[in-house]
Formats: structure tokens, C-alpha cells, sequence
């Protein structure tokens, strides 16, 4: 069957080499096609130093490429908004979000890793849509790996950076909620012989599983990012309904005992709702969460989608409040919104995709 092959984002060079020895081919080919892969190169045919017929071994004996590119949109910005549709296993054919974020110094790709969300934050667009399953840790890793082919067959403006150096798994789901996938894909972007990343440079955001964020903080404590939306108990029991499995009480107690290196810090993300968790009341319960030696807060302007029931507070608005979470000692920032002309936040392609093809 298809879906136990091994898959070639994600394989190991020990994994390969073993592999293609068993075919009597040489060690060093396993790292000359690991090389393609790094790059972004995932069709065996497009492997130019490599002979036809390990090509088409390769093709016929891996997934080599678990995702197919189903639409792209560039924002004015240089952000990069992508819809794969998958092509193997359980969830051929089902539909994934990724987007490419450049800055000057920087280039992020915040990647999926299920295909909808059990959670049901109703806030959020991905919520509203049906879970279909976890991703693989090849389908979450190919994601990557689309995002820097594009960047290599169309490059970006000279002055934005158009290099993959981080990686956030902001996407569609609950990373935590896939730990099998999350935790062999975070392997895979550490790998010195695979995307050589370092923890630094990778951040999981999480609803707020507490035991899985303990085992994350064991197996890979990549950087931290809690969708924390509200710091009291009733209104996050609203908004981010898993806080009645863990309410803010264990989680503040998780996140204290969340292993952190030198100079890292958790960020606590703060979607801002008009009238809902905007008010002067928020300020004081949020100064009241966070440990400020560990933690900083990050506002996130809400993203509206259609149906939605929710407004975002102003501009103006997060900047005041941003202020006074400031005069309380807290590292607080307004998150400066991208790609906002191609609707850049989870779920929104995939769902207008939806809807296009129900129209045709
Ligand atoms: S905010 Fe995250 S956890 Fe909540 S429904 Fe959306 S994708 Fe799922």
C-alpha cells in the first residue's frame, strides 16, 4: 500500500542509505539525492546527477512528493499563500494551507499539521471546518520543502529574504493534538543531514494541551507560542474551549516548568476581539498571567472571515491596550499583519477554494 512507503521529505540519510544498498547502488547517492531533496527538489526526474534507474526506483519505491501545489497567491508584501492538495495515504485529496512570510532578515513558513481542527475555537476560521485526520510527518515536512521550491523556480524581490530560516507550526490544527506526526517532523527539520534547523528557529503554538507540552518540552523544546486569547477562566472556556480540560491554573504551571534555553522566551498570542477581551478588566487579568521573566505578549488583529460573529478591536485600540500591558513591566508587541490583500490567516484559502469549486 501507497501510504507505508517510506516517505522522501522525511527519510533519514541512514534510512536511504540502507535502502538503496539493499538495490546495490553506492552509499554516496543516497547523499546526493538527500542534497535535491534539502533544496526542495522532490521529483526523482528533476534529480540530475542521478541515473534513470535509480530515479525511477526512487519513484516507484517512496512517496516523493506527498503534496501537489493547488494554488498560489502573492501579497503585494511578498507574502506567499499556498493551497497543496494531498496525494497519497488516508487523506489523498484532502486540502492543506501553508504561507511563506519574507522579511528583510528573515524568511518563516508556517506549516499545517492537521487537516481541519477538532477544537473548535469559535473565533477561528480553521475551527469551523471539519477535521479530516493528522498529517504524516512527510506531509507536514513537504510543506517546507513546496515553499522553498517555489522560492527557488520564482524568486522573491531582491531586498526580501528568500530563504527559509524559520519555521512555525501556526497553521491549520492543533500540532499537539498530532503528536506522532509534530515530533518525527521536528526530528526531520533538526536533522544536520535533512533542513539543519535549530530549535531557535522553530516555535509550535498550542491551544494549550498541558500533557502534551510537557512531553514536547522532553522530546524538543522548540520555542513556545500559547494561543492564550483570554486570562480568565470563563471567557477562555468560550473562546479556546480545551481550557475546561486544562483551565489557565495548569497551564500556568506547565508553561513554568516548560524548558526554556538562554534568551528564550513563551509568547502568549492574544487574538483581539471588540468588546470581548479588549476591555480594561483584560488588562489587569492578563498582568496577572503572565511570568514576566518567561513570557511576552503578542496582540494579534482578528482576521474576519464570512459568517464569522466576531469583530476585531481597532488599531488604535491595540495600541492603547499594548501600552498598558507595557506600563505593567510585560514585553507586550502588536503582530504586524501580512498579506493582508490575500486574507493570510488559517483556514481562509482552503475555505474560499471551497466555495469556488462549489460554484463551478
Ligand atoms: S485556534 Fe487553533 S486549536 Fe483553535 S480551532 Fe483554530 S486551529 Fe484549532
Amino acid at each position: 500500500m501507497q501510504q507505508n512507503l517510506p516517505q522522501l521529505p522525511v527519510i533519514t540519510l541512514e534510512k536511504l542509505t540502507a535502502l538503496i544498498a539493499s538495490w546495490g547502488v553506492p552509499n554516496y547517492r543516497a547523499k546526493q539525492v538527500l542534497q535535491w531533496r534539502n533544496r526542495g527538489i522532490l521529483n526523482p526526474a528533476d534529480m540530475l546527477n542521478i541515473p534513470e534507474e535509480l530515479r525511477e526506483r526512487l519513484s516507484s519505491s517512496l512517496v516523493c512528493e506527498p503534496l501537489k501545489l493547488v494554488q498560489r497567491q502573492c501579497s503585494s508584501d511578498g507574502t506567499r499563500k499556498y493551497l497543496f492538495m494531498l496525494t497519497s495515504g488516508r487523506l489523498k485529496g484532502k486540502m492543506v494551507e501553508s504561507v511563506y512570510i519574507p522579511e528583510e532578515k528573515r524568511g518563516t513558513v508556517c506549516i499545517s499539521s492537521q487537516v481541519g481542527c477538532v477544537l473548535d475555537c469559535p473565533f477561528c476560521h480553521t475551527g469551523t471546518q471539519d477535521f479530516e485526520g493528522n498529517l504524516s510527518s512527510g506531509e507536514i515536512i513537504a510543506q517546507v520543502l513546496a515553499v522553498k521550491h517555489d522560492l527557488l523556480k520564482e524568486p522573491l524581490a531582491a531586498e526580501l529574504n528568500a530563504s527559509v530560516t524559520h519555521v512555525v507550526y501556526m497553521g491549520m490544527g492543533e500540532p499537539l493534538a498530532n503528536e506522532e506526526g509534530v515530533h518525527e517532523s521536528l526530528s526531520s527539520l533538526t536533522d544536520p543531514d535533512g533542513l539543519k534547523l535549530s530549535k531557535r528557529r522553530i516555535t509550535l503554538s498550542t491551544s494549550g494541551l498541558v500533557p502534551q507540552i510537557d512531553r514536547l518540552g522532553e522530546v524538543a523544546s522548540v520555542n513556545l507560542a500559547i494561543s492564550l486569547h483570554a486570562a480568565e477562566n470563563r471567557l477562555r472556556d468560550a473562546l479556546v474551549p480545551i481550557n475546561r480540560k486544562y483551565p489557565l491554573q495548569e497551564l500556568r504551571q506547565c508553561l513554568n516548568r516548560y524548558s526554556l534555553g538562554k534568551q528564550r522566551h513563551i509568547t502568549l498570542e492574544y487574538v483581539m476581539l471588540d468588546g470581548i477581551n479588549d476591555r480594561p478588566e483584560d488588562v489587569e487579568l492578563l498582568a496577572g498571567f503572565v511570568n514576566l521573566d518567561r513570557e511576552r505578549v503578542n496582540l494579534i488583529s482578528f482576521n474576519t472571515y464570512p459568517g464569522s460573529s466576531y469583530t476585531g478591536s481597532s488599531k488604535q485600540h491595540m495600541n492603547e491596550f499594548a501600552k498598558q500591558l507595557i506600563s505593567k513591566g510585560i514585553r507586550a508587541t502588536v503582530r504586524r499583519s501580512r498579506g493582508q490583500d490575500i486574507m493570510a490567516a488559517c483556514g481562509q484559502l482552503k475555505a474560499g477554494n471551497r466555495a469556488e469549486n462549489r460554484e463551478s
